[in-house]
């Protein structure tokens, strides 16, 4: 039970870095490491502690706190009369977010699949070279555009798996599709 406490913790906290990446790249990852051992701190603080500039460290907060990820109180110095503002980071709504996320990639991942599955495409084989869906490969008569080799048919199959699977895994994530049963047979360890 600790453990597996100890492993949604740690499954949690790298989803939260990967949102804070896609979110800031690797500085607000720093930002919100830094938070979560502070719990509470200012944008002062946190440039001092992570060594990113505080104008860059107020951009991720605000960034942050527009996905929900961060929230702040403003409490008045009653001797300045000026407002400080205490940041701290809001997991409650990770879940919400990281869900929202999924079924974006997974819509992506669909459409992807669609374009794979939906056309047949050329290609003269050479690594950067545009792949031509069949209307366009008949418009430059078979030849790439670039080095005027003869274009073949692409051979997508393992792009399709590919795809298929990441499908499958995120459609299992999100509880849209029942896991694959297991033979009986094939318990862990037994083979
Ligand atoms: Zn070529």
């Amino acid at each position: 039970m600790f453990w597996e406490v100890v492993a949604v913790a740690r499954r949690k906290n790298k989803e939260l870095l990967e949102l804070a990446r896609d979110i800031g790249g690797e500085e607000a990852v720093e930002v919100v490491k830094a938070l979560e051992k502070m719990k509470e701190a200012t944008d002062e603080e946190l440039a001092e502690k992570t060594g990113i500039r505080v104008n860059t460290v107020r951009r991720i907060l605000y960034a942050l706190n527009d996905h929900g990820l961060a929230d702040f109180k403003r409490i008045r110095d009653k001797e300045t009369g000026w407002y400080y503002y205490y940041w701290h980071l809001e997991t409650k709504k990770l879940p919400e977010i990281i869900r929202a996320k999924k079924m974006a990639e997974l819509k992506r991942l669909k459409e992807m699949l669609e374009e794979e599955t939906s056309e047949i495409y050329y290609w003269c084989g050479t690594e950067g070279h545009p792949r031509l869906t069949f209307d366009e490969a008949m418009e430059y008569e078979f030849q790439c555009p670039l080095c005027g080799k003869m274009l073949m048919q692409y051979d997508n199959t393992k792009i399709v798996e590919e795809l298929k699977k990441r499908i499958q895994e995120l459609e299992e994530e999100l509880g849209l599709a029942e896991k694959p049963k297991k033979s009986p047979r094939k318990k862990k360890g037994s083979a």
